[in-house]
């Protein structure tokens, strides 16, 4: 939640909006060290300037306890959640463009599919989808050429793939990182 205050100038006769902090929780409070806050700080910038070069609403990140399972953010609903652990992670950019992307993207419909295997398989393709229209993102907000864009989604699920080769857990919805690189790879050719 950002909580902000208006000062109101006492001879001016105007109002100055004053950020005052981040107060992230969910659920049992994640409390962060300062260099966390500043990074929740940085997502919630892009986050901001995302919804304004889409004309979307804003969004809120919001910071949950890290687990393990292969699941560095989530997005539901409007809700953008970011494992804490992500916080520290090079891959920080990259994950934050695809959840970006979902909101985006409206992936907020229920998914239609008549049985498990095909609503993994929509799901699945939502997840190609967002990799790509995270390529856009990075581009379009943070200025990258899509060179680079395309080499920071990748370079994220490059890492991924090493983890699940280690035994780590797929998050649901995702095909092997392999899989989704080459998906990425097939869109963008001239950036391989
Ligand atoms: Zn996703």
């Amino acid at each position: 939640m950002i909580a902000s205050i208006h000062a109101r100038k006492s001879m001016g006769g105007y109002q100055l909006p004053i950020l005052v902090a981040f107060a992230v929780a969910v659920g049992s409070c994640v409390s962060l060290t300062p260099q966390q806050q500043d990074k929740v700080a940085d997502v919630q910038r892009f986050a901001d300037a995302t919804a304004a070069a889409y004309n979307l609403s804003r969004i809120r990140v919001a910071i949950e306890p890290g687990t393990n399972l292969g699941i560095g953010g989530r997005y539901r609903q409007g809700n953008f959640y970011l494992n804490e652990r992500m916080l520290g992670s090079r891959g920080l950019t990259a994950v934050v463009a695809h959840e970006l992307a979902h909101y985006v993207l409206g992936h907020d419909t229920r998914l239609q599919g008549a049985s498990m295997a095909e609503l993994q398989r929509a799901q699945e393709l939502r997840e190609l989808d967002a990799n790509a229209k995270a390529v856009e993102i990075l581009m379009r907000v943070k200025e990258m050429t899509q060179r680079e864009a395309v080499q920071t989604i990748v370079t994220h699920l490059r890492g991924a793939g090493r983890l699940q080769d280690r035994g780590g857990a797929l998050a649901w919805g995702h095909r092997p990182a392999a899989e989704e690189i080459a998906d990425l790879l097939a869109r963008f050719p001239d950036s391989r």
